[in-house]
Parts: structure tokens; C-alpha cells; sequence
């Protein structure tokens, strides 16, 4: 199996397993229930259009580049000569650490935030918003991901097992469920569970300054950003961008959306 296929495997099934969990157990019922479908056609079509645009840009990939590094004896783990298992889970924390930072520069910068908007506009945050994303911000994310993996010369091995892990756990965080809160108090702990995501895609403006990891919660506890309660009430709670009127409506209108101003 090579990785394209690996990281595909994982995708479909957690995929596979949320909108049936989405079914029985979900957040939000009106959601579930409002024709979905064209939602989901825009968010698979912006995530293959991203895929082609990386092929396009980097045809070896993530993992391919860091392959090529490592054979080179590019970057500092390999400088200090860091391998094994070792090397391969600091490569994990560390490129975590970066897209934390990441996805706060893109809230933070006026213009990445013009992309970055268009994840933010959904109303209907389910399992397909983790897809939801401007194929600029994704280009504009490998290059960030490339610049790490080459000064730090990260291993392939980490840069598979973080693409598996991030997106798993975006699919899950996004995911329009309702654990049980016995459950979900515990697994809040370690992972950035679907409750906790959700005030970061909260309509109210400083929540949406909140919780900007993906996987787990420690990076948002260290810096301050971390939140497990919003203002909102439970049952009315809106997701969104203020003054954003209905945002689902076509392809172009979605990938226009980042030169409205
Ligand atoms: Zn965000």
C-alpha cells in the first residue's frame, strides 16, 4: 500500500463511521436533516480541486519531499543524527505545533483570513466542514509544511502518520455528534473533541479566537486560547461568520467568497 493509499484508507473510514455516527447520535438534527447533499458536492469538489493543485505543485508530495531530505542528509534531525521512533513522534509534535500556529495566522492575518473564511462561513459545521477549505490556504499550508519538514529535516514516517492523525481527528472534531457527556468530559483531556471545535466555529466573534488546534487540546492550554464553554445556549447555538448571510450556495460562490471584502 503506498501512503496515498494508507491516508485514503483511514479518510473513508472515519469518514464512513461519523456520518453513521452524524445519524443516530447528532448535535444538531435540523443539519442532518437539510438536504446535505449540496453541501457535500462543494466540500468534496474544493478538496479534490486541492488535491490536483498539490499534485500539480509538489507531484512527489509531503512524504516524497521527505524522503528526498532525509536521503540528503537535509535538516537538523538528521544534522543530529535523530532517528527511529524517536524522531518520528517529535516530527509529529512538532509539525502539530506549526499548524496551530498556522491556523492562528490565519485568523490573525487580514488577507489568509480572507481565505480561511470560507471554512468559517458554514452554518451547518458537520463531518464534510473538515474538507471545507479555500485550495489556496491548502497550497499555501504544503508550503509552510515544506519549509518545516526541509530546516528540520522531519522524517517521512511523521509526515504520514501526522497526515493520518490530523485529518482523522479533524474529521472527528467537526463531526456533527453529541457524545455523552460522561464520555466527553474524559475524552476532552486528551483530543479536541466535536463540543470544544464547536465554539471555534461559534458566530460570536471572540470565540471564534479560540480553540484553533485540530488534534489535541494542549497547544490552546498552553497559549491561553483554550475554551469549553461558550456563551451561547446549548440548543441555539449558531455557527458561522457575523453578517454572513447563506453561504451554501454554489462552488464559484464559495471560492469567490475570499475577494469579498
Ligand atoms: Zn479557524
Amino acid at each position: 500500500m503506498s501512503d496515498t493509499e494508507i491516508r485514503l484508507f483511514f479518510f473513508l473510514g472515519c469518514l464512513g463511521v461519523l456520518v453513521i455516527l452524524e445519524l443516530f447520535m447528532p448535535y444538531n438534527r435540523a443539519t442532518t436533516k437539510t438536504r446535505p447533499f449540496k453541501r457535500w458536492l462543494n466540500h468534496f469538489s474544493l478538496s479534490i480541486i486541492s488535491v490536483l493543485l498539490t499534485k500539480l505543485l509538489l507531484p512527489v508530495g509531503l512524504v516524497g519531499a521527505a524522503i528526498y531530505f532525509q536521503s540528503n542528509g537535509l535538516g537538523l534531525f538528521n544534522l543530529l543524527n535523530l532517528t527511529g521512533w524517536f524522531a518520528a513522534i517529535a516530527g509529529v509534535i512538532v509539525l502539530d505545533f506549526v499548524i496551530y500556529w498556522q491556523h492562528r495566522l490565519f485568523h490573525t492575518s487580514p488577507l489568509l483570513w480572507r481565505l480561511h473564511r470560507l471554512h468559517h462561513i458554514d452554518p451547518n459545521v458537520d463531518v464534510t466542514t473538515a474538507v471545507r477549505f479555500h485550495p489556496v490556504e491548502i497550497v499555501i499550508s504544503l508550503g509552510i509544511k515544506v519549509v518545516v519538514v526541509f530546516t528540520l529535516g522531519i522524517p517521512p514516517e511523521s509526515v504520514v502518520l501526522f497526515e493520518i492523525v490530523l485529518s482523522s481527528l479533524a474529521l472527528f472534531n467537526h463531526s456533527n455528534i453529541q457524545m455523552p457527556d460522561k464520555i466527553e468530559r474524559i475524552v476532552r483531556f486528551f483530543l479536541i473533541t466535536p463540543s470544544v471545535h464547536r465554539i471555534h466555529h461559534s458566530v460570536i466573534h471572540e470565540e471564534s479566537q479560540k480553540n484553533f488546534g485540530f488534534s489535541v487540546p494542549y497547544w490552546d492550554q498552553l497559549f491561553g486560547t483554550y475554551a469549553t464553554s461558550s456563551r451561547q445556549a446549548k440548543d441555539q447555538f449558531q455557527m458561522g461568520v457575523e453578517d454572513t448571510v447563506n453561504t451554501n450556495e454554489n462552488l464559484l460562490t464559495l471560492l469567490k467568497d475570499a475577494l469579498r471584502s
